[in-house]
């Protein structure tokens, strides 16, 4: 049991980036404690309103000459940022693991998935190109420009430290907009190295600021008249009731990617084998923190006997319940380990709580996380095996809210309209995945259900950065999405001209 070696030795002390320089807060500080070995690797500032206003006044300082360098002189920056993230990848990696919790193999997956934001948003000038149509009428010609918009709040959340800002920093960059960036203040090291490798890119002061803390950064944010927009990632209710409510009233732009409860739906003609596997990893994988994480495993009796039906239900399970006790827990950085801690001893209580419930309201635990074995001598405080619950229906606290950590409930659909029934009864439309080796069910699903990520023989249907990031009903709330494309256009206001020539 090899541990890598860690890329932070001691307790880093964080600072912010305002102007261009690292910046001490007034505020209090918080630790950074690394879930695996319960060590304190950072300390982070909460930082105040001061802090806000003067991130804000560089941001806008430095807009007007941002926007005035030519996008080709802009991506540049960013293809050296590219450069000097593959140059550090490992270490950017591990230090996700650290901080997170999550295992090497999904940061060095997160690292990647980063970077190919960074790699798309460097097609800014063709893809912020406008729109020319001569002749409206004899002799005069419109066309269309993007402009930049100046300066906007970008919101993290703790389960992506890496990647998730990146659906929005790079495209801001690239379209000429300055930034603000608030990490999750649980797991904020990641961006911070961002920062220092977009420093030294070259992008020029003011233009690239962090503040880090909590709400009262995120409610000033939101107050100050001088953010044109926000991008946020979290929790429904901080997404719906704080971020989008609150633009509405300011008149701000707003991108709000929100929670999320997936169901995976298993037809009788799924290829076992590929499916478990898929699942073990969008059930488990990153303890279940993730928003395209599979929650509801429902076995669709589509065309079968009673008897057919309960001898395939019984074979999905058993084949789960036997993949779920093999995985192997501990800290990220073994890399024999497959799940490492929830992020910490509270995100671990929350889910315990779930469990708990699930238990009171009559499902089957069939695999209990609060039994586990640990590969290594940690302190379990935010350690959790998976949790496996059959006999779960649709109306039980399980089954209907996100528990954002490794449980799975598996239920019952007599068919896909039944199973397509419940997907819809749940408030969060994210993601949804089919197994079946049907193309005409696998077509009815995702012709038919509202959800925006779909997955066919794919667990974590996660779109690639010149998709955008998409996501209905209460897991998104906003006009257009983080990556690719619809961020361009996030991020750029259109005008419109009319011309004639006497
Ligand atoms: P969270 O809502 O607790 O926090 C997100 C951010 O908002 C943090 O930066 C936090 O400091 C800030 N914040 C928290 N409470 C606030 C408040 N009352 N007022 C103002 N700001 C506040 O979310 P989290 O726990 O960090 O992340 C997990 C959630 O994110 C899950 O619900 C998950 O499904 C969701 N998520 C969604 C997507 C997506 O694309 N839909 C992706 C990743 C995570």
């Amino acid at each position: 049991m090899a541990i890598l070696e860690e890329p932070i030795k001691g307790t880093l002390e964080l600072k912010n980036h305002i102007d261009g320089e690292w910046v001490a807060s007034a505020g209090t500080k918080q630790d950074v404690v690394n879930p695996a070995t319960g060590r304190v690797v950072a300390r982070v500032p909460i930082s105040t309103d001061e802090d806000v206003r003067a991130a804000v006044a560089a941001a806008q300082a430095a807009f007007p000459g941002w926007r005035r360098t030519p996008p080709l002189a802009r991506v540049r920056s960013l293809f050296r940022m590219k450069e000097l993230m593959e140059a550090r990848f490992e270490e950017l990696s591990r230090i996700q693991t650290m901080e997170h919790g999550k295992i090497i193999d999904e940061s060095r997956g997160e690292t990647r998935r980063g970077i190919e934001n960074v790699e798309v948003a460097t097609g800014a000038p063709s893809l912020m190109m406008g729109q020319n149509l001569e002749d409206i009428v004899s002799g005069m010609d419109e066309y269309l420009i993007r402009q930049p918009m100046g300066v906007f709040g970008i919101i993290c959340p703790y389960n992506f430290p890496f990647m998730v800002p990146l659906w929005f920093i790079p495209y801001a960059l690239a379209t000429g907009n300055c930034i603000i960036v608030k990490p999750s203040s649980e797991d904020p090291i990641s961006q911070i190295k961002i920062a220092e490798l977009a420093e030294e890119a070259g992008v020029p002061p003011g233009v690239y600021n962090v503040v880090n803390g909590g709400r009262t950064v995120v409610n000033a944010l939101l107050s100050d008249p001088g953010i044109k927009g926000i991008c946020f990632v979290g929790s429904t209710p901080v997404g719906r009731d704080v971020i989008y409510r609150r633009c509405g009233e300011t008149g701000k732009r707003a991108i709000a990617q929100c929670g999320a409860k997936n169901f995976m739906l298993v037809m009788p003609d799924a290829d076992l084998r590929g499916t478990i596997a898929a699942c073990m990893t969008s059930f488990f994988g990153n303890a279940g923190q993730r928003c395209l994480a599979g929650a509801d495993l429902v076995v669709v009796g589509e065309g079968l006997s009673e008897s057919a039906y309960n001898a395939f239900y019984d074979r999905v399970v058993d084949a789960f319940v036997q993949a779920a006790r093999k995985i192997r827990i501990g800290n990220g950085l073994d890399e024999s380990v497959q799940m490492g801690p929830l992020r910490d001893a509270s995100k671990k209580q929350s889910v315990v709580s779930f469990i708990e419930k699930g238990v009171q309201e009559g499902a089957r635990a069939l695999v209990d996380g609060r039994q586990f074995e640990l590969a290594g001598d940690w302190p379990r405080d935010a350690f959790l095996g998976p949790t496996v619950f059959d006999g779960v229906t649709p109306q039980m606290t399980i089954a209907r809210e996100e528990i954002f950590g490794p449980v799975a409930s598996i239920l019952k659909a007599r068919d896909m309209r039944e199973a397509i029934a419940m997907i819809h009864a749940s408030p969060y439309g994210n993601a949804a995945s089919i197994f079946t080796q049907s193309g005409k069910w696998a077509r009815d699903f995702q012709y038919g259900v509202e959800c925006g990520n779909i997955g066919i023989n794919v667990g974590i249907a996660a779109p690639v950065a010149f998709f955008p990031f998409s996501g209905m009903k209460d897991s998104f709330f906003g006009t257009l999405h983080g990556q690719g494309q619809e961020a361009i256009r996030f991020f750029t206001e259109s005008k419109v001209v009319i011309e004639r020539w006497f």
